[in-house]
């Protein structure tokens, strides 16, 4: 059963412009939409997939002892054309919501927690498709592996690029996915987990000055390797959450998205009061 979409408002990207009729938006819109279509089915528009494969050795983010830990994904044969099930397949899957490929959801941080429409089933869906932009920090990384996103290097970027718009993914490009090996990708040292992620300062501007939707990365969570010992611990949490955006991790093929021009497509389940859960991200980029 589907509830009535009667609380979802429409995609508000754009003003309205003047235009002479309802109908004759309407009609506009179709248009568009019939475009698309086109585009996608002629090539001139391709589907990014950024995300990993969903398996038992899928990294999940390990915390101290003294902390719940997350379960590895697990996947069990219910039936495979056989005496359980002679002509049809299926299986069963055990995982934390905050499993290989990602979407956090405002609830999942206690500063989010109290906030309207914060979990997988309330929010918006028109907020599961946006614009996007890459921040490309690979060679940074390359020679500091807990390099920090600092509100400079979105400066150089914004003088490049333009403003980060208002409502979109801001996507951090930090090579870090080309790490297939489970320990490497997690890169655990006897002082903790070294990763790269945001500043807070950038964190803050992210969230309140450019209102965006939120951030994606390539490392298992949204901060930082060593974020824990930050203050506030895991600024990046703390501080989108708080502010009601969100969080994509785990994300894959950054290079083959632009700078600008992408639109992203992440739709977590609709868990009711679901934190977060494992989420198909595409990218739709010209071309
Ligand atoms: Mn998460």
């Amino acid at each position: 059963m589907c509830a009535p979409a009667g609380d979802e408002r429409g995609t508000p990207i754009g003003a309205a412009a003047k235009r002479p009729s309802r109908r004759g938006r309407g009609r506009e819109m179709a248009s568009v939409l019939t475009q698309l279509v086109q585009e996608l089915g002629g090539g001139r528009i391709r589907v990014v997939d950024l995300t990993q494969p969903l398996e038992p050795k899928t990294p999940v983010i390990g915390l101290p002892p003294v902390f719940a830990p997350s379960p590895p994904f697990s996947i069990e044969v219910i039936s495979r054309y056989d005496e359980r099930g002679p002509a049809w397949y299926w299986n069963t899957i055990h995982l934390g919501e905050h499993t290989g490929t990602h979407f956090d959801a405002p609830v999942h941080w206690v500063t989010g927690k109290d906030l309207p429409g914060n979990a997988c089933d309330t929010i918006p869906a028109h907020h599961f498709v946006g614009p996007a932009v890459v921040i490309d920090v690979v060679d940074e990384v390359a020679r500091n592996q807990d390099f920090l996103l600092m509100p400079e290097h979105i400066a150089a970027w914004e003088g490049r690029h333009g403003r980060i718009p208002a409502a979109s993914w801001v996507l951090l490009r930090t090579g870090w996915s080309r790490r297939l090996d489970p320990n490497e990708f997690l890169n655990v040292r006897q002082n903790g987990p070294h990763s790269p992620g945001f500043h807070k300062a950038s964190s803050e501007l992210l969230a309140r000055e450019r209102d965006i939707l939120g951030v994606g990365v390539e490392t298992v969570g949204t901060d930082a390797g060593q974020a824990g010992t930050f203050d506030p611990p895991f600024p990046n949490h703390t501080i989108m959450h708080g502010a009601g955006k969100f969080g994509l991790t785990s994300l894959c093929n950054l290079d083959q998205v632009p700078a600008t021009g992408a639109v992203v497509i992440a739709a977590p389940l609709k868990i009711v009061g679901g934190s977060g859960s494992p989420v198909r991200v595409l990218a739709l980029v010209p071309a």
